[in-house]
């Protein structure tokens, strides 16, 4: 399949108070045209920065890409000026965020916010603006698409306006639809209401999609690729299938360990990862989950694991896929 996205060695800092946040520390990963993958990991990863550097919404100060490329379409994007980027958001690359208030403007009508964008980034006009609108409305499911059309976001419920801002984020039929979060904010059955619409609208309009999530139990069925990022870092990437039954990182284990499951195997209580992510002012210099990992050597608090390829399409940053570690290893010390 056509590369649309390759993302190669990102470096993004923070300048704070405290100290300069290394928040995203060289990810790299590639995205197909028509492709859906999904980026999991807990707050503070570097998912969404990540996600907000392929648009270039990274607020500078404080932040500064330090190093790497963000490849779309065989364009680098970084080096493009704020000017340039406005072109190419919206139109080539929609973006939606968890709280659809961030990207839907309050006080104008829905509709009119759709039509705006329409105006900026296609050669539609009159009448023509007005159908496509509404027609963006129908498309996601949203009921009475004319009368929606004329209200303004306060009178759509939470998961109508998640509608609406995932129309108006394919109303220029972008190539990549980038969905931070889309429904962490939303109950479980809208939830699944919301990532199925995803699906259909990308098996309709052949959208590329990056899923950010911090939940693995909504990544299965809806992406074909995971990436699980620890502390700014990819820790290992694989397929849906990889990810989840042949994964051999311990923090993608504990990832999946911590998902709910319902029906016969439910457990009163919910199976976390001990223990909290570094910090990202002064990370860790070997593996930063070794304080986190029950399966830690001394090696794992001195040396960064490299990406280890398993397979065409499994890699892993982790020292138990070395050959000469003892299986079943626990050397803490
Ligand atoms: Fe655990 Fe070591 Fe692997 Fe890190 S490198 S995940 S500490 S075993």
């Amino acid at each position: 399949m056509k590369k649309l996205l390759s993302v190669n060695n990102l470096q993004v800092h923070f300048t704070t108070f405290a100290g300069e946040v290394q928040a995203v520390r060289g990810v790299s990963f590639d995205l197909a045209a028509g492709e859906a993958i999904a980026v999991v990991g807990e707050s503070g990863c570097g998912k969404s920065v990540t996600a907000q550097s392929i648009m270039k919404l990274i607020p500078s100060p404080p932040g500064r890409y330090m190093a790497g490329e963000i490849f779309f379409n065989g364009e680098n994007l970084l080096p493009k000026t704020e000017k340039e980027m406005e072109t190419i958001r919206g139109k080539d690359i929609g973006m939606i965020f968890q709280d659809p208030m961030t990207s839907l403007n309050p006080t104008m009508k829905v509709g009119h916010q759709i039509v705006e964008m329409l105006k900026k980034h296609t050669n539609l006009t009159g009448e023509a603006v007005k159908r496509r609108a509404v027609e963006m409305l129908a498309l996601v499911g949203l009921p009475n698409p004319e009368k929606r059309y004329d209200q303004y976001p306060h009178q759509f419920s939470g998961g109508m306006r998640q509608r609406a801002m995932i129309a108006m984020a394919l109303a220029c039929n972008p190539r990549l639809l980038i969905a931070d979060e889309p429904t962490t904010a939303l109950d479980v059955t809208i939830q699944a209401q919301i990532l199925e619409l995803m699906q259909e609208l990308k098996d309709k309009l052949g959208t590329s999609i990056i899923l950010i999530t911090h939940d693995l139990g909504v990544v299965a069925g809806f992406a074909s690729r995971v990436i699980v990022m620890y502390a700014g870092k990819v820790v290992e990437s694989g397929t849906t299938g990889e990810i989840f039954y042949r994964h051999r990182h311990p923090y993608t284990r504990g990832l999946l360990a911590s998902v709910p499951r319902p029906g016969k195997e439910i457990r009163k209580k919910l199976n976390p990862i001990a223990g909290r992510p570094p910090g990202l002012i002064n990370p860790p210099r070997g593996c930063a989950f070794w304080p986190r990992c029950d399966r830690a050597m001394q090696v794992c608090r001195e040396v960064q694991p490299d990406m280890v390829q398993l397979s065409d399409t499994h890699w892993v940053s982790c020292w138990l896929t070395h050959e000469f570690a003892a299986k079943g290893a626990n050397v803490r010390s």
